[in-house]
């Protein structure tokens, strides 16, 4: 299969990739690991008329700390977030995340940026980005600004991302106290997309309840979601085995996920999301007790 004719422009810097981009319109496409954006012009679901890679611009590359913050470059792989310590270090549920995304060869291609603008409610760093509270900041035309990951997520492969604009990071704080990360994913294969993908990031205070809960869920509606009620039935608490089980019914309850003739039932999905919600929290908070 062979994409439409389209032509090619790489660009050097944020300034110029939205300069080309406003001059092309809705004609143009940013490319980044090219690994959504190809498989559509393939198949011919996407036919931009100018492609502008935005791959060479090292500027979007990194991953920083500056004291309690985290900053990631919207061209960060899924590779380089799988395998930094300074991600796993206070933001476990990102390399966790990282880690099961398709294959090695998406992997070393995808990137955080392009997953988040492409907005699949089966991509997995969405559902992370929602547990750890990215805050995404975007250059446009005439302006910059910053999106809280709750309002990331509009729609099916539709970011908060306006006509024009490049995704240039996303921004974590580490919140205080024990930290402890995990993302599950129940999958046919691996290398799947997720049946159900359950992203946990939590944070336990010194007298060991939990001082922050952010619980994402993948492929369980039209957008990655946050189980805000089982956050709440579990924050304030000491996670004990009744805790989590009550965050992970709220879970169930909160999920309306629909059929899905290759990767199951709402039915199956809705007790997935229980089962790995319980089983997301327990890994979570294993890994914060003992860090
Ligand atoms: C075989 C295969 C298996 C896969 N399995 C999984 C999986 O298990 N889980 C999963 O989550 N994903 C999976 N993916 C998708 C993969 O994660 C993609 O890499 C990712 O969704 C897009 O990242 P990219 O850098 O390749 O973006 P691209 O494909 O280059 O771009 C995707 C979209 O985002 C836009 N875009 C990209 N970067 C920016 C930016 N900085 N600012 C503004 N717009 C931007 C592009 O214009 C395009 O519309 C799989 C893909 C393949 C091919």
């Amino acid at each position: 299969m062979y994409p439409s004719k389209f032509d090619y422009v790489r660009v050097q810097s944020v300034e110029e990739a939205v300069r080309v981009l406003g001059e092309h319109g809705e004609e143009a496409r940013v490319l980044a690991g090219g690994h959504s954006l190809i498989p559509l012009m393939k198949l011919r679901v996407l036919r931009p008329k100018y492609l502008i890679d935005i791959g060479g611009i090292q500027g979007l590359k990194y991953i920083r700390r500056d004291k309690n913050t985290l900053r990631i470059g919207a061209l960060t792989t899924y590779f380089e977030l799988e395998n930094s310590l300074e991600v796993s270090r206070t933001h476990q549920v990102i390399a966790s995340g990282a880690s099961v995304v398709g294959d090695p060869q998406v992997r070393n291609w995808g990137t955080i940026g392009g997953s988040l603008s492409h907005c699949d409610p089966s991509g997995d760093m969405g559902s992370c980005v929602l547990a750890a509270r990215g805050l995404m900041h975007v250059r446009g035309p005439s302006e910059t600004r910053t999106v809280e990951s709750d309002n990331w997520f509009v729609d099916t492969f539709q970011s908060a991302l306006r006509q024009g604009e490049i995704l240039e990071e996303i921004e974590f704080q580490v919140p205080p106290g024990k930290l402890g990360g995990a993302y599950l994913k129940l999958e046919r294969k691996s290398g799947d997309y997720a049946i159900v993908g359950v992203a946990v990031s939590l944070a336990l205070d010194s007298s060991g309840k939990c001082s922050y809960a952010g619980i994402g869920l993948t492929s369980v509606g039209a957008t990655n979601l946050r189980a805000k009620n089982a956050e709440n039935a579990i924050l304030g608490k000491i996670p004990t085995k009744e805790v989590i089980s009550e965050a992970s019914e709220e879970a169930f309850k909160e999920v309306t996920p629909s059929d899905d003739p290759l990767r199951g039932s709402a039915e199956y999905k809705k007790e997935m999301v229980r089962v790995y919600v319980r089983r997301g929290l327990e890994k979570a908070l294993e890994a914060a007790r003992s860090s």
